[in-house]
């Protein structure tokens, strides 16, 4: 698979099918994040699969990616679409659309990475996501018990909310300022 990042022109679109030849998983997001129909005459010209990224950033925009023939597949990052109403609302049009899904991500502390895989575990995310282990990118996770990979897999914690337990003393030894916000 490759990562356009939203940085090919629509004159790029025959060297873009001729990379059909790599039978690659997916082109992610080869144009700018606004597009819908670009990507839509992509697919129909490539036999290798198109997933949005960037262009989704609500559930509405999955439904119109979708319905306009868009994409294959999705990426999902809960802070891009907004949280979590916004990607169950995804998964729930995916769903009916028999679209795989994958679950985004990459610098997340051990917080966001509870929420990613706790996403990821939703039965509709088939696609490999971006959840490495904590020490990939992390000396010290700021979670009792950092993730770890093990033959390739991510397993999704069983406790209440998250899953994960926030390592109190390594998070006051690493704070910088505090501040508190009264609702
Ligand atoms: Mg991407």
């Amino acid at each position: 698979m490759f990562d356009g990042n939203g940085q090919y022109e629509p004159e790029d679109m025959l060297y873009l099918t001729q990379l059909d030849d790599l039978n690659l998983l997916m082109i992610e997001q080869p144009f700018r994040t606004d597009d819908f129909y670009y990507h839509h005459q992509l697919k129909k010209q490539t036999i290798t699969p198109i997933s949005l990224d960037e262009t989704i950033k609500s559930g509405h925009d999955a439904f119109q990616a979708i319905e306009l023939e868009a994409c294959d597949h999705i990426n999902v990052k809960l802070g891009r679409v907004g949280g979590y109403q916004e990607a169950l609302q995804i998964h729930r049009f995916a769903k009916v659309a028999n679209m795989p899904l994958w679950c985004g991500g990459m610098l997340e502390t051990g917080i966001g990475r509870a929420h990613n895989v706790a996403l990821a575990s939703l039965e509709q995310f088939t696609l490999p996501g971006d959840l490495s282990e904590s020490s990939r990118y992390w000396e010290e996770d700021i979670i009792e018990k950092p993730f770890t990979v093990k033959d390739g897999k991510v397993s999704v914690p069983s406790k209440p909310g998250i899953g994960v337990a926030v390592n109190e003393k390594l998070l006051n030894k690493r704070t910088i300022r505090e501040f508190t916000h009264t609702f």
